[in-house]
């Protein structure tokens, strides 16, 4: 079986190609991407049993060949503009590629797997976040799935018009659809304008460390690796038309991350007489606390004070648990990138 993955070229995409290949490495993938600033080629090209694509989702009659000629019957759809800072600057990329190409996207899968009649059975995955359900206050419970949308950044609102129209295209036409919305992620391939790899690559050249605000925004960590088993899970064991919150059970303020971030950092460098060499304009290269590098700035418009995930529905009802503590996940994030710079 052939499974379509839209934008596996970036961040979480990457990991997920990677982490299904490795699990069922008789199933293959085709990559849809088009390669936007945050798709990288490299992150998947030479993978045995996946071919990358370049392409819109917005082009729906590619898509409707692609799920004809490959005969796929599965997809999982990650492709998105998803930088909020970028949102603020310029909506108008979000609304076309986030609200438009998934209702492109929903239309194509519609006209092959209902309207040609072919009956058979399907699966539309969307990856959908957290952010739609708004922001939280310190004694808020966490969101769940019955929590009421109140998106307050373009981005958010635009993921959270495409969630609206993949369950009204199973509610109006009876497609098989389930969606996810998760926490911030972190893990290897994430492009450098997120917060972690932002931090690790200017902590490792001395440049300062921006923190928004007084970093006291609080978000709820997930580990890449336990996304994809999330999002595995739901895919096989959801029920169509369900949505289902994945989270890391992680909340830290954005300061105390990038506090824990930098501890992490003074120790690989004092341990490793190697790394300092490699990275001789960080302070943890001369003895120095790489903390000092922070720099407070002004705060991003709108930002969401809070976010926290409650998962007992996917935990009770696909099996889906975390597996990685925050501690050893950042560990491992860092160890990637210092043997990628
Ligand atoms: P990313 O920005 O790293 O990657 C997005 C990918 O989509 C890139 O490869 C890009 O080239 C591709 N893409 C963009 N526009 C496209 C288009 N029109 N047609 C085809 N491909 C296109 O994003 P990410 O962090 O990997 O996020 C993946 C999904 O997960 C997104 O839908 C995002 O909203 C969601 N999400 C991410 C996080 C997170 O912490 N990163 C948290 C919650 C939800």
């Amino acid at each position: 079986m052939t499974l379509l993955v839209t934008g596996g070229a970036g961040f979480i995409g990457t990991n997920f190609v990677r982490h299904w290949r490795s699990e069922r490495p008789d199933e293959d993938i085709v990559v849809l991407d088009a390669l936007t600033y945050a798709g990288i080629r490299e992150n998947i090209e030479g993978l045995d049993g996946v071919d990358l694509v370049v392409g819109d989702i917005c082009d729906t009659a590619l898509i409707e060949k692609l799920l004809r000629d490959r005969a796929i019957n599965r997809l999982i759809h990650f492709a998105a503009e998803s930088h909020v800072d970028r949102s603020i600057s310029g909506p108008g990329a979000f609304v076309q590629t986030n609200i438009v190409g998934t209702q492109s996207l929903l239309d194509a899968a519609k006209t092959v797997w209902l309207d040609d009649g072919s009956g058979r059975p399907h699966r539309f995955h969307h990856v959908s976040t957290d952010e739609v359900y708004g922001t939280l206050s310190p004694d808020d419970p966490a969101f769940s799935e019955t929590t009421p949308y109140t998106p307050n950044s373009p981005y958010a609102a635009s993921k959270a018009a495409s969630d609206h129209l993949v369950r009204a295209w199973h509610r109006t036409y009876g497609l098989d659809v389930v969606t996810t919305n998760c926490s911030n992620n972190y893990g290897p391939y994430q492009f450098p304008e997120k917060l972690i790899p932002l931090c690790i690559g200017n902590a490792l050249t001395g440049k300062p460390l921006p923190i928004y605000g007084d970093g006291n925004q609080i978000r709820d960590w997930l580990y890449v690796e336990d996304h994809c088993r999330g999002i595995v899970a739901a895919l096989e064991q959801g029920e169509a038309g369900e949505t289902y919150n994945i989270g890391g059970g992680a909340e830290r303020t954005n300061i105390d991350l990038v506090n824990a971030l930098c501890a992490e950092i003074d120790s690989a460098l004092a341990a490793d007489e190697g790394l300092a060499a490699r990275f001789p304009d960080c302070p943890a290269a001369h003895g120095g606390d790489t903390s000092f590098l922070i720099e407070y700035v002004a705060d991003r418009p709108g930002h969401d004070r809070r976010y926290a995930i409650d998962d007992s529905k996917a935990r009770r009802s696909i099996g889906y648990a975390p597996e990685v503590a925050f501690a050893e996940g950042l560990e491992a994030t860092i160890a990637w990138y210092l043997g990628r710079r």
